[in-house]
């Protein structure tokens, strides 16, 4: 096996590209955005569609990020059950959130139609995996309190289960015919350059390196240029470099995925037959999909990047062999990592960092959906000026403590779990 945990598969295989040339120069907008992932790039596309100047700023490459590096699950919701986001931010804004989320992977397939992206997608719905019997017991609450939301998901049995994915590893699994997946990076590119379409200038190689405000304008500095804007949105999650006055609490979770070959038409007609992309209900879970060339793709929590990361690569292919013994021999391929930005009750968070200038944060591994839609509603609502039309009420600050204890920890339970379930 040969890793650099910060190339991915993605990276080779992506289809789209965005010509995005660092900006040289002063440019005055209406909105400046500073990140280009999926929050960014939707706030950017979503501007410049409503006729507004944007000009949006990326340090690294567009989907250098979690945009770039994930599973690629585009799922309604949060990972949180309906009734514990209610306890969380009580009943009408709980209900407004998950109201918006569950339409959220419909907004995803449906810019991708729109605007022709090339990105693998799959609308096949996602399997959400019992890896155990109290795993089970987890999945039959969330299906009921999903049901009762109106939610079209589907209680399956281990047989059933072992049908749809054809591994009989699993005591059944939630069916959701909304999610689906996609070839992540692809679809950030191609939000990209729909904005550029769309008339939003795009740079990437543009790291924003000083921030302030004065009178009612945002000034950005950049290594050759410079931004005026009456907005801001800064949509850097994980990945925020520099700008220490802006910077929000998280606890960095590292995940890891690998990728066989792609499959013998045999094999593949076996594995995930119906296209569905999966994860398990395991504390420290594990995720699996088909991309469009055939391989299949595993990943699990645990850092790459450490002298200990032998154990998660033993781990997960002794993962692959007890869920499919027929890829026993295949070897895995092309392991790469991202940073997850967690917060402690597991949702999203949007502050208030100045005057019509918001920053989203926290979306606790589930950005496909909520990043798209968090971008494109941060948008409307600066624009506009009303912020009734945020998917949540702004914070002035956010806070988490012991991240690093907390990232310590994560990191910890994720290789002990990987050492100790040697036989998984
Ligand atoms: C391994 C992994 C697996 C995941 N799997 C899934 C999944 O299957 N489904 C799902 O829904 N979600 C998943 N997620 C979560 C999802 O990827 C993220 O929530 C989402 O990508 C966040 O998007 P974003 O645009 O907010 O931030 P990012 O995509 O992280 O983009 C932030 C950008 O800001 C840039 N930046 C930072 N500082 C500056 C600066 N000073 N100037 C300019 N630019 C700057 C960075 O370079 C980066 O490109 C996963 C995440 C990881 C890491």
């Amino acid at each position: 096996m040969t890793t650099d945990p910060e190339i991915s598969l993605w990276t080779k295989t992506s289809c789209e590209r965005v010509d995005a040339p660092p900006l040289t120069g002063p440019v005055t907008v209406d909105l400046a955005v500073i990140g280009g992932g999926y929050t960014g790039c939707s706030a950017a596309l979503h501007a410049a569609q409503s006729g507004a100047s944007v000009c949006l700023l990326e340090a690294l490459e567009i989907g250098h990020g979690g945009s770039g590096r994930n599973v690629g699950l585009a799922n309604a919701g949060l990972w949180l059950p309906p009734a514990e986001i209610r306890a969380h931010l009580g009943r009408e804004a709980g209900d407004r959130l998950i109201a918006l989320l569950a339409q959220a992977p419909a907004e995803v397939f449906r810019l991708i139609r729109d605007h022709a992206i090339d990105c693998e997608p799959v609308q096949a719905g996602t399997l959400h995996l019992a890896h155990s019997p109290k795993g089970l017991r987890d999945l039959q609450t969330r299906h009921q309190q999903l049901s009762a939301d109106g939610a079209p998901v589907e209680l399956l049995s281990a047989q059933e289960t072992a049908g749809r994915t054809g591994s009989t590893a699993f005591h059944g699994a939630i069916f959701d015919p909304r999610a689906g997946t996609i070839q992540p990076l692809a679809f950030v590119q191609g939000l990209a350059r729909a904005a550029q379409q769309a008339g939003a200038a795009i740079h990437a190689s543009c790291p924003v390196q000083a921030l302030h405000h004065d009178g009612d304008t945002w000034h950005l500095a950049t290594p050759q240029g410079s931004v005026r804007a009456k907005a801001l949105i800064q949509a850097t999650n994980a990945y925020h470099a520099g700008l220490p006055d802006t910077r929000q609490d998280y606890v960095p979770v590292y995940y890891f995925q690998y990728a066989t070959d792609p499959l013998p038409e045999d094999i593949r007609a076996t594995l995930l037959p119906g296209g569905e992309g999966c994860w398990d209900t395991g504390l420290i879970m594990t995720s699996f999909r088909m991309d469009q060339a055939g391989r299949l793709v595993i990943g699990a929590m645990g850092d790459l990047g450490h002298a200990g990361s032998f154990v998660h690569r033993g781990w997960i292919t002794r993962k692959l062999a007890q869920t499919y013994p027929a890829l026993a021999d295949q070897p895995l391929k092309d392991g790469w990592h991202g940073r997850i930005a967690m917060t402690s009750d597991h949702i999203p968070k949007l502050v208030q960092i100045g005057p019509s200038a918001l920053s989203a944060h926290g979306y606790s591994g589930r950005g496909i959906g909520p990043g798209t839609v968090f971008g494109r509603m941060m948008a409307d609502s600066l624009l506009s000026g009303d912020p009734a039309r945020l998917p949540l009420p702004p914070v002035p600050e956010h806070s988490e403590s012991w991240t690093g204890l907390r990232r310590a920890y994560f990191e910890t339970g994720a290789t002990l779990t990987h050492l100790v379930k040697a036989r998984v």
